[in-house]
């Protein structure tokens, strides 16, 4: 028999009584004849109580030390979980990111996975261990802690699942699969039965937080096999796998929405070689992630520049933009938060030109302004007011009735 990669997220393993639930799942599992490595994640909120807690003593904690404290949630969670495996009668082992081999790159908090050394993990299975590794953290080639960003466990658990040659990859979260759309904004969103990696990757990229965008790179870099399912129930989930295994292309998979997003404005730029170069490469050497960018038609010698960034990064972008309107001599910069990124993704929409204006129509008719739009082959994304963002995703995906049932 072959092995299982298990990952229980957050919510999976929020209480002492959800710990010992998902050990029965575990052993289930491994009683099927499978070795089993699972990869779990910090109980309920408790990432988020670190941060809090960080907050109360510094507004500017270095990367390194918060990655020390934030990678304490995950410990947490393996060890007891080891210890509801062990009350059971099972052989079982807990391990760090860093004793199971999962090395990193050197950014603090948002690190990378370079490679694993799968040799500690191959040793406990082969002795026949149920195997709990902690999600979300690695090591550097230096040896410092890091952590994967958030919702990174997901990554940790694909990594690993390609580290061993795992059968599948299982993601059990709060939701029995990946749906048409988040299904606490729109509940009448139908479950995808198979998801090709790159409209997953859209998806989670655009905001569906089911799965971190990471995660799926490295499954389609890979070729694990992902399935998604609910630690709630016995429900059969999505799988997420390459696009040409899947029988019929469809027009839109889903929806997807991301409520943070602010939008900066240079305006009154003049029309010349040479400026949008170094507008965003002074944002870029600030380390500042651009999102959408539109140019505006040149009225006379000057034009409008639009982009969007985090909410978090939007003063920062602002200060760097402020800089070079001085010395480009424009007229002026303004900005708004509170926006949101409304998203459809669909691998048939490359050859159906009218997906995108069936979107716009739908907006306009729910009197829902756009404030930018971007397009990919896969994609059409738009900008709205956050006020309005719940509307506008319930809005779009009654328009392509993703609620039927969407096989
Ligand atoms: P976990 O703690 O298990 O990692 P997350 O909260 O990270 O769980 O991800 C699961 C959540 O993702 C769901 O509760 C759901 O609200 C949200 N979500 C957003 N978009 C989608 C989607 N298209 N399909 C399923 N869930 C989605
Ligand atoms: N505990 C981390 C987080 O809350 C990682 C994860 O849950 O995947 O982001
Ligand atoms: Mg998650």
């Amino acid at each position: 028999m072959g092995i299982i990669v298990q990952k229980y997220g957050g919510t999976s393993v929020g209480s002492p009584e959800r710990i010992i639930n998902v050990a029965e799942r575990i052993i289930a599992t491994k009683n099927k004849g499978n070795s089993v490595i699972t990869v779990v994640s910090a109980m309920g909120d408790s990432t988020d109580e670190l941060l809090d807690l960080a907050a109360q003593i510094t507004r500017n904690p270095s990367s390194r030390e918060m990655d020390m404290l934030l990678a304490t949630g995950e410990q947490v969670s393996i060890s007891l979980l080891s210890m509801a495996i062990k009350e059971k009668g099972y052989e079982v082992v807990s391990l760090t990111g860093a004793q199971a081999g999962i090395y990193t790159d050197t950014v603090h908090k948002k690190a990378k996975i370079t490679r694993i050394d799968n040799t500690r993990l191959k040793r406990e299975i082969e002795a026949g261990k149920i195997v709990i590794v902690a999600g979300f953290q690695g090591k550097t080639e230096g040896g410092e802690i890091t952590t994967l960003g958030r919702g990174g466990s997901d990554t940790t658990a694909v990594a690993v699942a390609a580290a061993v040659k795992a059968d599948v990859c299982e993601i059990y979260t709060d939701v029995d699969g990946v749906y048409t759309a988040d299904p606490r904004i729109v509940p009448n969103a139908s479950k995808l039965d198979f998801v090709s990696y790159d409209e997953m990757l859209e998806l989670a990229s655009l905001g569906a937080l089911v799965l971190q965008t990471r995660a799926v790179e490295y499954a389609k870099q890979h070729k694990v096999r992902v399935a998604v399912k609910s630690s709630f129930n016995n429900n059969e989930g999505t799988i997420v796998e390459e696009g040409s295994a899947m029988e019929r292309v469809r027009l839109v998979s889903g929806v997807a929405h991301d409520l943070n997003v602010a939008k900066i404005t240079i305006y009154g730029v003049p029309d010349v070689p040479g400026i949008a170069g170094s507008l965003f490469r002074a944002l870029a050497d600030n380390n500042i992630n651009v999102d959408m960018i539109v140019q505006s038609n040149p009225r006379g010698t000057i034009n409008d520049i639009s982009f969007t960034v985090s909410q978090e990064e939007q003063k920062k972008a602002v200060q760097v933009v402020e800089k070079i309107k001085e010395e480009v001599n424009a007229e002026g910069i303004n900005t708004r938060d509170k926006l949101a990124k409304i998203s459809i993704v669909g691998a048939g929409m490359q050859s159906n030109p009218g997906v995108a204006a069936t979107m716009f129509e739908a907006l306009a008719n729910a009197g829902i302004n756009i404030e930018l739009i971007s397009t990919s082959e896969i994609k059409v994304s738009c900008i709205v007011d956050a006020a309005n963002a719940k509307d506008a995703v319930k809005i779009i995906h009654d328009k392509f009735k993703l609620g039927d049932k969407n096989k």
